[in-house]
């Protein structure tokens, strides 16, 4: 019977080659450190899910409103899924077919305004994501963007100058939430900034989703006319997205889902989210997000001691940005050379950086995967000295070769997917 198998002898057979790439691919994420803010590592039961005949199944439409047979129990699946959400985030309605993040933002675009009209999103090198509005974007190519931006001084954003900027673009929609911010939102003070501007306010947790259901950080659900989000960051689900809102936009989120913008659903990966939304409902859950706070905190802490720049001075959420400029390196040489040594980040431009997007002045340092494989503080700072001992050193392979020595013995201690 398919469910007591175990699968993998069937791909070894069929396609060596492939198989060879997932187990490296599999041996690569144990083996090295990673601090990519927007990867997690999945239970074993929603990686189980995703391997389902359900990925079989057309299920185009909604449960019980489908244009093909046979979706009793994948309509089952999704009721499941939407139910748990709703109750996660005590959302009125929620649509749970996006296929990632930027698809969810496709559609709550659609959902409440026109191609051509005017919204506000965080800039993306400020911290917010390419589908807030950036010009290589569909954002940017459909509607009319004028961005807002961190406050030059403290790097945080400056509601007093949203509000007055919000007063003379007058944006049909508001845009709130990013990749790489790593301080509190006040989501009641962009709720009154676009009702006095007569705007929507739509809001974007994919990098935070998880840290909200666990009441880490506060929920912009009871503020935002659509909340959308990534599945697989925080959050800790498969690779998808979904959207929140209000009943009243309820009919055209769906609507511009499908038929609007995608086809068949993923109901396997559906039903791996539905798997993510109940973990997410624990107390462990609840635990695991403190943790990846805290970690942040204290590894942004050590970085700081250790005589580097840390965006705005710290961070509220999991993760952080550090400002190489005074130590005249760049994002990119920095990433390279923390990978040399089994540590994995991403090159980030800093608000206001002088670099392309390219090379950068920053890196994005962020927690989940590291705290998914049970580190704490005291791991923090072994992870923040290593890190340092390759900034401060980055031509010496010595250094680099000891490094990726100490960081092979500290993730033999938090096994993954033994
Ligand atoms: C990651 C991210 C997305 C996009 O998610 P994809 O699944 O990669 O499309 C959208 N918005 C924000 C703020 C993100 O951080």
């Amino acid at each position: 019977m398919l469910y007591d198998e175990n699968l993998f002898p069937y791909l070894e057979e069929t396609d060596p080659e492939i198989m060879e790439t997932m187990r490296g691919e599999l041996a690569r994420q144990q083996g090295q450190l990673e601090l990519i803010a927007s990867e997690n590592f999945t239970s074993k039961a929603v990686l189980a899910a995703l391997s389902n005949p359900m990925q079989n199944k057309y299920a185009e439409g909604y449960p019980r409103k489908r244009y093909y047979r046979g979706c009793k129990f994948v309509d089952r699946a999704e009721d499941i899924a939407r139910d748990r959400v709703k109750e996660l985030f005590g959302a009125e309605y929620a649509n749970v077919q996006p296929h990632s993040g930027t698809q969810a933002n496709i559609t709550a675009y659609l959902a409440l305004i026109k191609p051509g009209d005017t919204i506000m999103g965080l800039s993306l090198s400020h911290g917010g994501h390419l589908s807030h509005g950036h010009p290589v974007n569909f954002s940017g190519m459909f509607f009319h963007v004028v961005p807002y931006e961190v406050d030059p001084e403290t790097k945080v954003l400056n509601y007093d100058t949203i509000e007055k900027q919000a007063g003379e673009v007058k944006p049909k929609l508001l845009v709130a939430g990013a990749s790489a911010y790593p301080r509190f939102w006040d989501w009641e003070r962009l709720r009154a900034i676009c009702d006095g501007v007569g705007a929507l306010l739509m809001v974007d947790i994919a990098h935070i989703a998880g840290l909200i259901a666990a009441g880490v950080h506060a929920s912009p659900v009871p503020f935002a006319d659509i909340v959308t989000s990534t599945t697989h960051k925080t959050l800790r689900g498969p690779r998808g997205g979904l959207i929140l809102c209000r009943e009243q936009y309820a009919k055209d989120v769906d609507k511009y889902n499908f038929p609007g913008t995608q086809g068949g659903p993923f109901m396997h990966c559906i039903a791996a989210k539905a798997v993510c939304f109940k973990e997410a409902m624990s107390d462990g859950f609840r635990e695991y997000q403190r943790q990846t706070v805290a970690n942040a905190s204290r590894l942004a802490a050590v970085i700081m001691e250790k005589g580097f720049d840390v965006v705005s001075g710290g961070t509220d959420n999991h993760l952080f940005l550090v400002d190489l400029t005074s130590k005249g390196l760049t994002g990119k040489e920095a990433a390279k050379a923390l990978h040399k040594a089994g540590i994995t980040v991403n090159k980030n431009t800093v608000p206001f950086d002088q670099q392309s997007p390219f090379v950068t002045s920053g890196i994005r340092v962020g927690t989940p995967a590291l705290t998914t494989r049970g580190m704490k503080e005291p791991e923090m700072d072994e992870v923040g000295g290593l890190m340092a001992e390759v900034l401060d050193d980055l031509e010496n392979d010595d250094v680099i070769e000891s490094v990726k020595g100490k960081v092979a013995d500290l993730v033999k201690r938090f096994p993954l997917y033994e």
